[in-house]
Parts: structure tokens; sequence; C-alpha cells
């Protein structure tokens, strides 16, 4: 599903959000009952590929987690309400790229844990958001080292970005412009991840929560 680069998204005032963030966001992107309904959509897709199969399901902290949770929620309802089902198992693993709004070379994976467990299991990805791309390829290359049967990827939100290095997940939610998004989990230097839709920040709120 893509937005296109002049969609301007919805005055934040139509919309109910934390009064704490007033005046320090520029609209609405992806209100959180579009994001609900194309992550059911998602489940279902994945339910079809899938389906049967026993899946390790990777959540990528911080940013993954309400996605990872609203997915594997939708997944747990259609096995819940069909004769197909997927087992699964849910694990974390937390990176960290960022500073400010700027992606960063220097791509940390924090409390690296033994992941030997994913050895022959068919793994989910499930990362909030792909920008250039360089998160997704380091984290694959990681994963790869610990011999899976199958690795499948669902990003909720991949942006048209000039220098990306192409790759891209198997499950996409929106493709989206290259502006930098808070909400649904995805912060701004730890702020705005107590926001339900995924939204735009105005330039006020990226003066006050800089570092
Ligand atoms: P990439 O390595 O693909 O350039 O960057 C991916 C990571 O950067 C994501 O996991 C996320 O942590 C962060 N990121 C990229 N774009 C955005 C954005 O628009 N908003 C937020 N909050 N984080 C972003």
């Amino acid at each position: 599903m893509q937005i296109e680069d002049d969609w301007p998204g919805y005055n934040i005032d139509l919309f109910s959000s934390p009064t704490h963030y007033s005046g320090d966001l520029e609209c609405v992107y992806i209100p959180h009952g579009v994001i609900m309904d194309r992550t059911e959509r998602l489940a279902r897709n994945i339910m079809d590929d899938l389906g049967d199969h026993d899946l390790v399901v990777l959540c990528v902290l911080k940013g993954g987690y309400q996605f990872s949770a609203d997915l594997v929620e939708g997944i747990k309802t259609l096995s819940r309400n069909s004769n197909r089902s997927i087992p699964m198992r849910v694990h974390f693993i937390r990176l960290k790229s960022y500073l400010n709004d700027q992606s960063t070379e220097d791509l940390q994976i924090i409390g690296a844990e033994d992941l030997s467990f994913l050895n022959g299991k068919n793994v989910l990805i499930v990362e909030a958001i792909v920008d250039t791309g360089n998160t997704l390829k380091m984290l694959l290359k990681h994963v790869e080292g610990f011999r899976p049967k199958m690795i499948k990827v669902a990003g909720l939100l991949v942006k048209r970005v000039p220098h990306s290095v192409a790759c891209l997940p198997d499950y996409v939610g929106f493709e989206i412009p290259n502006r930098f998004v808070v909400g649904y989990a995805l912060d701004y230097n730890e702020y705005f991840r107590d926001l339900d839709h995924i939204c735009v920040l105005s330039e006020t709120g990226k003066m006050k929560y800089k570092i």
C-alpha cells in the first residue's frame, strides 16, 4: 500500500492524541485504525503463505514492539478461526542506529544473546520501519549465521529513499515518502512511543526533544 509523496496527512485536531504532545506534531500520517486494518491483512497473507509452519517471531525492539504484538494477535485470531494454524514462539532483539532523526553508521545489537535456537527454524523478523535498509541487511546477515530453515521479514513501513540498499521485507504494510515519522512505538529520542497514530513531527517537536 503506497502513500504518495504529496500526501499532506490529516489535521491533528481531527483525531485524539495525548495533550502532552500538543504542538509537537505536524499531522497524522497514518491513523491507528488504518494501521490495525492493514496489519490484519498482513496477518492473513502470512497465514496463507506459512499456515501450519512453526514460526519463531523475532521482534526488533524497541520500535517493533507494537506492530509485532498486533501482528501476532492477528495471526492468533486467524489460527483460532480456521483449520490452519501457526504455532508461534516470540523472541526479541534490540537494535539501535538513530540519533535525533538521523541514521548513523554505528548500528548496535544491544544485549545480543545467543540465537543458536534459530537453527533449522522458520523465522519471521518483525521490524517497524525500513529506511536505507542497512539495519535489515545487517540483521539478516546476523540471523543467517544461525542457519535457520527459512527467514521472512514483515515491515510495517518502508521508506522511498534515494540510497536504499534494496533490502525489502517480504510483507510490507505501507510504502511511505522519505519523512521522519513517530508514534505506534516509533520514537524520536525515546519520545512519542506512547502515541497511537503514525505522525510527522513538527519543527517545534524536533527542537523540544533534540539531544
Ligand atoms: P535503516 O538502517 O533502514 O536506514 O534504518 C532503520 C532504523 O532506523 C529503524 O529500525 C528505526 O529504528 C530507524 N528509523 C528510520 N526511519 C525512521 C523514522 O522515520 N522514524 C523513526 N522513529 N525511526 C526511524
